[in-house]
């Protein structure tokens, strides 16, 4: 089969790769319809060394299942699945509590195993607790927003479940990818008053404000906390989304959050240390999030996407075929992509 191969910094291809296929009773093999590639994909882009054998690529996808191994009792081959980026059983304490991404059985898509999903088919293990079965066929209009359910519309809610966004409260989201203008979607859909985008691409703060953004805030470091502030009445907002992960953007965080107000994070952090720890400590500043259990969300986001209530499918600027997938990569890293979708 055909699936994506990155051997190093900006060596990304589409390989012959022996098929996918059952391994564990409890697995499914989905033919892959639609994939994507995220921004976390462009870490590795950027910095990866060079390996003979190289990574296999992709951690979001809707597919078909194809075969179901002997214990899988939820899935049928036919059914029509969303997989998030992480698979889980389902079952531990950690699923039962919606925190599948700590699963002690799980793991991750992508560059970090051998499943990867910018492919023609993904061998998906725990199949039962991993995916999700959804009521379209493969070719409906909705199905790149359930894609995002995959992951960034899940992080973004994450985030902003863990920023305790709710009615009335002020908002601001860092960051302008496809999971800050998630997370814009998510605050407003959880009641924020008051939701302010911070980055500095028009096209993105743009669609932003399509998705419920009140405010643009293109400054950064201290411009962007002084104009914050002026937007908030001089104090910060309740609720910050970080979904970017560098010092800067953590820093920012915190500094925006007004007293007693909370930072939900979602963007991988690519340093060790939290920075303007002391300004969180006088502050009492919550910083809370981490790894988005996106599994955890998938049916209560199904509902507003099948309702036609939310849209983060807009998030997908362009449409490309899987041979076509290093132009993918290229497109996002130089910016003139948000997200691009893989149709395969
Ligand atoms: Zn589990």
């Amino acid at each position: 089969m055909r699936a994506t191969v990155m051997f190093g910094a900006f060596d990304v291809r589409v390989e012959d790769v022996p098929d996918a296929g059952l391994v564990e009773p409890t697995d499914a093999l989905v033919r892959v319809t639609h994939a994507c590639i995220c921004g976390s994909d462009l870490w590795p882009y950027k910095t990866m060394e060079r390996t003979e054998g190289g990574h296999r690529m992709g951690h979001e996808a809707v597919g078909v299942v194809e075969e179901t191994g002997a214990d899988v009792r939820t899935l049928k081959a036919g059914d029509v699945v969303v997989m998030p980026f992480a698979f889980s059983d389902g079952t531990c304490e950690f699923c039962r509590r919606g925190l599948q991404t700590s699963c002690p059985h799980g793991g991750f898509f992508g560059i970090s195993s051998e499943l990867g999903a910018q492919a023609e088919a993904v061998r998906v293990p725990l199949a039962d607790g991993t995916l999700v079965a959804l009521p379209v066929g493969s070719d409906d209009a909705s199905i790149p927003s359930l894609l995002t359910l995959s992951d960034v519309m899940g992080t973004g809610h994450h985030g902003a479940l863990a920023a305790r966004v709710g009615p009335g409260r002020t908002v601001a989201v860092v960051g302008d990818g496809a999971v800050g203008l998630c997370g814009v979607i998510a605050a407003r859909r959880l009641g924020a008053e008051q939701i302010i985008i911070m980055g500095r691409h028009a096209d993105r703060t743009a669609l932003a404000k399509e998705f419920g953004a009140t405010d643009v805030v293109t400054e950064r470091g201290d411009g962007a906390v002084e104009r914050v502030r002026e937007l908030t009445g001089g104090f910060g907002v309740h609720s910050v989304l970080e979904c970017v992960g560098l010092e800067e953007s953590m820093a920012t965080a915190i500094r925006i959050a007004r007293p007693g107000g909370a930072v939900g994070r979602v963007g991988v952090p690519q340093e060790e240390t939290l920075p303007a720890s002391e300004e969180a400590f006088y502050d009492n500043i919550t910083i809370a999030g981490g790894a988005a259990p996106a599994r955890a969300h998938v049916e209560e986001l199904m509902a507003d996407v099948l309702g036609g209530r939310i849209e983060p499918g807009r998030v997908f600027d362009r449409t490309m075929p899987l041979e076509d997938v290093a132009e993918g990569y290229r497109a996002m890293n130089d910016r003139e992509s948000i997200k691009v979708m893989i149709q395969v």
